[in-house]
């Protein structure tokens, strides 16, 4: 018998669904919930709407933004012919904050995973060779992350690409093998994308 009512009960099982959260923390973030001034409850409430309501992908690269181009593809500065290719959005900002990349990037928002039923058309390949074509790329680093499933995509999309004129290179093994690039610190990314190699 569960000691809350279903409202409560709820709450808990929505905070339970959130990643690292277990049903300790999941009800205690409740609790917290239940007896905070409502403005702060409500504020948080409305901060999760607004943000699935506005935030969306990049028309170019599908990063996240909040308007038609993200940041990245809006700065002058950066270097179009030299796209750095990553899973996730969160993969960009680490590789962001290592300070080493000039380029672009393309997100593609996820990897291949037969078993989880993600294939080419799940993932944003056929822009990404769009843009190749049209921006004369000249160099695509592969930054997917160095597992069975990051380095087979880095792999099928170098395939697609071979009879492309554009130099392929992957990120340096600085990276532990298995590991993911969002865990990686700074130092060692900056490292891997100066040491990239040849695909
Ligand atoms: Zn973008």
């Amino acid at each position: 018998m569960s000691p809350y009512g279903p409202a409560m009960n709820r709450l808990i099982e929505q905070f339970e669904m959130l990643p690292g959260i277990g049903r300790k923390s999941a009800e205690r973030l409740a609790h917290h919930i239940l007896m905070c001034k409502p403005e702060e409850a409500l504020g948080l409430a409305e901060a999760i709407r607004v943000v699935k309501t506005t935030v969306r992908p990049c028309s170019i690269c599908f990063n996240l933004t909040e308007g038609e181009a993200c940041s990245i593809c809006s700065d002058p500065r950066r270097d179009r012919q030299v796209i750095c290719v990553v899973e996730q959005p969160r993969d960009l900002i680490s590789i962001e904050s290592s300070g080493a990349f000039q380029g672009v990037y393309h997100v593609l928002q996820g990897r291949l995973s037969p078993l989880e039923g993600m294939g080419p058309e799940q993932l944003t390949i056929e822009p990404l060779m769009k843009r190749i074509r049209r921006d004369g790329v000249r160099e695509v680093v592969m930054a997917t992350n160095p597992t069975l499933e990051g380095d087979g995509t880095a792999l099928f999309i170098s395939n697609l690409l071979a009879d492309q004129p554009v130099k392929i290179t992957r990120l340096a093994r600085g990276i532990p093998s298995g590991s993911v690039l969002e865990f990686a610190n700074r130092e060692m990314l900056a490292d891997a994308l100066r040491g990239r190699q040849a695909f």
